[in-house]
């Protein structure tokens, strides 16, 4: 799933193609939007929050789109159009009097008016990224609930919103906290200024280095380095998969001698045959594909 950087790079990107543009026309292929026309309006702005994105048209209209796993925005020049191997995955058309817009694969798309925008990001908490970054705020919110571990926290896009599953994982690395740490344990504020300056060094920077490191196979610390040693340490980083039923529970990777604290009990640690020991972080940002239909990953449970 891209993390708040991805996204707001990605506004960025298309922000360039199209503020300014008008629609010619629009084709929405999406049941619900199927009748919908943006035709004649004027693109005003191409905005991120957190891992939302917000298209605003003249007329006061909004497009909400949300990636999730794997959606994306795909551009095209004037008179161009995507090749027809792309037709299945298109979900939203948008020829200006410039560019083309694809949304692709976009599970999230849907109008509201500019001026109602709370009623699909209201509940997030401030964004990572955005002008309007609090931090006292996301700092509160954190501790509404003080037993919560400190990955799960972090991943709450009600707490603050942008961070990702790498993010999260390698700052509770970073700070030395094992990822089921109670945020009442934690320096809070630390921690989310250590997550927001790795992401906002990442939006001037390609991949999403955390170690310092661009070469290949050393850009993280435990992200994706399921049993191999961990950099400082030489320990052997653990694994752990995402727990059904809890919505913030994702994949995670720790190292336990650099990183105490609780960690789940071997009990709530699955170890089923064959069972996939984390991604190879090689293969981040291409995981969508790559995986898809792979035995036994049950995507769609965890949104
Ligand atoms: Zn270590």
């Amino acid at each position: 799933m891209p993390e708040g950087d991805s996204v707001w790079k990605a506004a960025r990107r298309m922000r360039g193609h199209l503020v300014g543009r008008t629609v010619v026309r629009s084709d929405f292929r999406v049941p619900q939007l199927a009748t919908a026309d943006l035709g004649g309006r004027s693109i005003t702005a191409f905005d991120s929050y957190g891992k939302h994105m917000l298209t605003r048209f003249s007329g006061g209209l909004t497009l909400h789109t949300h990636f999730k796993m794997d959606g994306a925005w795909q551009v095209v020049g004037p008179g161009k159009r995507l090749p027809r191997t792309f037709d299945d995955e298109i979900r939203l058309v948008l020829e200006t009097d410039g560019p083309t817009a694809y949304a692709l694969r976009m599970p999230v798309l849907e109008l509201v008016e500019t001026a109602r925008e709370d009623e699909v990001i209201g509940h997030l908490g401030p964004d990572l990224l955005g002008p309007s970054w609090d931090e006292d705020v996301a700092v509160d919110r954190l501790l509404r609930d003080p037993e919560a571990p400190l990955v799960e926290a972090l991943l709450d896009q009600r707490n603050l919103a942008g961070i990702g599953n790498l993010w999260a994982v390698e700052t509770c690395f970073l700070r030395g906290h094992s990822p089921w740490t109670p945020v009442r344990d934690v320096d809070l504020r630390a921690t989310v200024r250590l997550a927001r300056r790795m992401m906002q060094h990442s939006l001037d920077h390609p991949g999403q280095v955390t170690t310092g490191n661009t070469r290949r196979g050393e850009t993280h610390w435990v992200y994706g380095r399921a049993e191999r040693p961990c950099r400082r340490c030489g320990t052997p980083v653990a694994f752990r998969d995402a727990v059904t039923g809890k919505p913030w529970s994702r994949e995670t990777w720790w190292c336990p001698h650099c990183q105490p604290g609780p960690f789940p009990s071997l009990a709530e640690r699955p170890t089923r045959p064959g069972f996939r020991r984390g991604v190879n972080e090689e293969s981040f940002g291409s995981r969508g594909r790559r995986l898809r239909g792979a035995p036994g990953y049950a995507r769609g449970a965890r949104g």
